[in-house]
This record gives structure tokens, C-alpha cells and sequence, in this order.
């Protein structure tokens, strides 16, 4: 039971840094927040997604291109270029890692205006970081797994960021309805959507790219926005463009 708890707190804590930090904040600035909780929120990133924590400047520029040239050749991520999902995922990381280290260098315009800590940002990247993450979720399982197959769900700690991006990357522009046609392959997958917390709505997403609510329709539910709205409400954050 602990694996368990401990593999579904991890899925969803390391998808809200996604969402709400890399996606929304970093990428979109859906909202503003103070120096502060940047701060706070980039820490929180950081031993959430643990062992594979995602760069918000890379992030940021690889989704702003995605949105920018959906579902063309020259979308980062496009499932309709590729064989496969592993293929998606290899040649995805590839670019990634090329924009961490500027072995690319992005057009201007998606290369700026993203959350920036360059001595957290080296820590959190380090080998020693993502090692020691990784130890601890084999030292939690060594305690506390109870039967053999608990194991089986080990790997998805040491990749969670990845993992739950390509869900979203692979899915989100290839199975499910649309609501709007934006000439893109983008559709929404779940009707409510408490598995990807809201990323699955991408056909709603990328016709209101700005807007924090990723529901369009009444019946659709994005978990996230309705804490976005008390964070907004608490000053947490500061929603520039609402539903
Ligand atoms: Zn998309
Ligand atoms: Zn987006």
C-alpha cells in the first residue's frame, strides 16, 4: 500500500510542477507570481519531478515552437512524424538536451521570458541530484514494497516528468474529439481529466493557448484551474488572462 500512495502522490506532485510551473507559468504565462514564490515554485519542481527534472527555459521554448508550428515538421513533438512512441520520446529528449546544452539555438522569439535560477537550475541538474532522487525512491521501495510486480512501477519515478509529457504529447494530438479546428492534430482525450490534470484538453489548449482553464465546454473539468483560481485569490499568483 505505501508503493502505492507514494507512486500516485509522486505522478501528481511532479505533473502539477509540470502543468502549473513549466506549462502555464514558464512557458504561457497564464499568471504572474512574485519573486517569491517563483522561487518557491521552482524548488518545488525540483524534488517533485525529482530524478527527471525538466529545465523551464528548454521547456518553455520546445513548447512555444510545438505550439507555434503544430503538427508540421517542424513541431518538436509531433506524433504524426514519428514511427512510434519510443521514437517521439528519443528524438524529443535529443532536442531537449541539445537546447540545455546550446547545441541549438531557437528562434528569438521563443528564447526568452521564462523562469530563470541558474545556481538552483545547476543543482537541480546535476548528476549527483538526479543519482540521489533516483536512490531514494529505490530506498522507498526496498522498505516498503510488499510484493514482487510493486517493483515493476520503480521505473516510472526515476522518468516521471518525461513520462507524463509524452502521455500528453503522443495522446493529446492523437486520440479524441475536437471542439475547435485549427488546422493542427490536437484533440481532447478525456472529457474530465484527472490523469493528466487538464493537459489532455490539448484541442481547447491550443485554440486559447493564454487561458488558464483548459475546459471549454461546461461538462469539461481541468483540475488545475480551480486551484489556480484560489491561488489567484489568495495572492499566490495573479491571473492575467482569465476564462
Ligand atoms: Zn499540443
Ligand atoms: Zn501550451
Amino acid at each position: 500500500m505505501p508503493v502505492i500512495l507514494f507512486l500516485i502522490i509522486h505522478w501528481y506532485l511532479s505533473l502539477f510542477s509540470q502543468t502549473f510551473f513549466l506549462h502555464r507559468y514558464g512557458a504561457h504565462k497564464m499568471f504572474t507570481m512574485t519573486p517569491f514564490w517563483e522561487k518557491f515554485f521552482f524548488l518545488f519542481t525540483w524534488f517533485t519531478q525529482g530524478s527527471s527534472y525538466l529545465n523551464p527555459r528548454a521547456y518553455a521554448v520546445m513548447h512555444r515552437m510545438h505550439h507555434a508550428y503544430s503538427d508540421t515538421e517542424m513541431d518538436p513533438h509531433s506524433p504524426h512524424y514519428f514511427r512510434d512512441a519510443f521514437q517521439m520520446i528519443w528524438k524529443t529528449k535529443d532536442y531537449y538536451n541539445a537546447l540545455v546544452t546550446h547545441k541549438i539555438e531557437p528562434e528569438a522569439r521563443f528564447d526568452k521570458n521564462y523562469p530563470v535560477w541558474p545556481a538552483m537550475e545547476r543543482m537541480a541538474e546535476s548528476s549527483i541530484s538526479r543519482y540521489l532522487f533516483g536512490a531514494a525512491y529505490v530506498a522507498f521501495y526496498f522498505f516498503f514494497a510488499t510484493q514482487w510486480w510493486m517493483w515493476l512501477f520503480l521505473p516510472i519515478h526515476f522518468f516521471i516528468g518525461p513520462i507524463q509529457g509524452a502521455i500528453v504529447n503522443w495522446a493529446g494530438h492523437k486520440y479524441g474529439y475536437t471542439n475547435f479546428n485549427d488546422g493542427d492534430q490536437s484533440k481532447n482525450t478525456l472529457f474530465i481529466d484527472f490523469l493528466l490534470l487538464g493537459e489532455l484538453f490539448q484541442n481547447n489548449h491550443h485554440h486559447f493557448a493564454a487561458r488558464s482553464n483548459f475546459g471549454a465546454k461546461w461538462w469539461e473539468f481541468d483540475p488545475v484551474y480551480p486551484v489556480i483560481k484560489v491561488l489567484n485569490w489568495i495572492g499566490v499568483v495573479k491571473i492575467v488572462k482569465s476564462a
